[in-house]
């Protein structure tokens, strides 16, 4: 089990770097190589590698496919991944809409909405259910993973609902701080709060060079 979240976002990185190289041609890889790729010391991506079991050859390198093929292992690519959404308003939306996450064997199979009307109203590609349909459809589903894009003042309350279901893991939306036992893992992604941040620190670069007046 890994528990460490940072090396799991570095193991993914690897994984995008390595499939780029696959394609590409290549079929080894060396420490140097990949932490350059991926912005990793070589030692990072050794420690990395030898936590998990993986050796390379002589030389120092590492055989791609085997590496992509440990990595998926790893993160259970041989299954695929059943996740709801909850809450289909603007970003629920986008990321029904995002196909981007069939290649990495995650499926979003169906959401939830105080307005199942929205199902029609936005021809979106999986069913919007009320939220009463959502403890039966999670355990029959055997869902573990949610994305929360509901409005901050419900957000505790939907996450209780989700983990009383049985939902293990919620990539929360809402620009709110969650309340959850310890075995539940929760992701916060909040754009505003990132985009304020990135702000912060350009303001904090200066005016690169441009003069007040302009
Ligand atoms: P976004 O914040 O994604 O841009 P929006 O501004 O269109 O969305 P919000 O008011 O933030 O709308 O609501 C997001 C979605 O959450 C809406 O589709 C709304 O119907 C839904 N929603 C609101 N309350 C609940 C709730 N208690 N449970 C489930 N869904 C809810």
């Amino acid at each position: 089990m890994i528990s460490a979240n940072r090396n799991i976002r570095r193991l993914l990185r690897y994984r995008n770097s390595l499939c780029k190289m696959q394609e590409l041609g290549f079929e080894t890889v060396y420490s140097y190589n990949l932490g350059r790729e991926t912005g990793v010391s070589p030692e990072q991506v050794r420690k990395d590698f030898s936590q998990f079991g993986i050796k390379g050859n002589k030389k120092g390198g590492y055989n791609i496919n085997e590496l992509l093929i440990t990595i998926r292992e790893i993160f259970r690519k041989d299954e695929l991944q059943k996740v709801i959404v909850v809450g289909v308003g603007n970003i629920g939306n986008a990321i029904l809409q995002y196909k981007g996450f069939q290649k990495n064997m995650i499926e979003i199979v169906a959401s939830f909405d105080i307005d199942p009307t929205k199902y029609k109203k936005k021809k979106l590609p999986v069913p919007v259910y009320s939220l009463d349909k959502l403890p039966k459809f999670v355990v029959e589903h055997k869902i573990n993973t949610a994305i929360m894009t509901v409005p901050e003042r419900v957000a505790q309350d939907v996450a209780d609902l989700l983990i009383e279901a049985g939902i293990k893991g919620i990539m929360n939306f809402a620009p709110t701080v969650l309340k959850v036992p310890p075995h539940i893992h929760i992701v916060n992604i909040c754009i505003g709060h990132e985009l304020e941040s990135l702000i912060y620190h350009s303001l904090q670069m200066g005016n690169n060079g441009r003069g007040k007046g302009s």
